[in-house]
């Protein structure tokens, strides 16, 4: 059987350079948690500085890139926190649900 090729890595320079999120067309996440969250993360656009740490630590992978900003699908996020607790700008503030 014929071995795979290995692909050359290319180190990311700019947030077009990295994969889309899982949650994304092909995904693999099916169970929405929309409806048990309390807190959701919010990004602010403006403080924010695309360095894509909040998209590599997200643990469901529900951080992506929209129109060349990060962006989060809700329809996923679990309201963990962690993105907020790791961004260094506090460009990621967890808002209560409207329930
Ligand atoms: S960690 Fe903060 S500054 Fe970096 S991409 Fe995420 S929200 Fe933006
Ligand atoms: S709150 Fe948790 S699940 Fe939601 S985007 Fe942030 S790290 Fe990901």
């Amino acid at each position: 059987m014929e071995k795979p090729k290995l692909v050359e890595y290319k180190r990311p320079k700019h947030i077009n350079d990295y994969p889309t999120g899982p949650t994304t067309e092909g995904g693999k996440l099916v169970e929405k948690n929309a409806g048990w969250r309390t807190y959701k993360p919010v990004v602010d656009k403006e403080k924010c500085v695309n360095c894509l740490r909040c998209y590599l630590v997200c643990p469901d992978g529900v951080i992506f890139k929209s129109e060349g900003k990060v962006d989060i699908d809700y329809d996923f996020c679990k309201g963990c926190g962690i993105c907020e607790y790791e961004c260094k700008l506090d460009a990621i503030k967890m808002i209560k649900e409207d329930k």
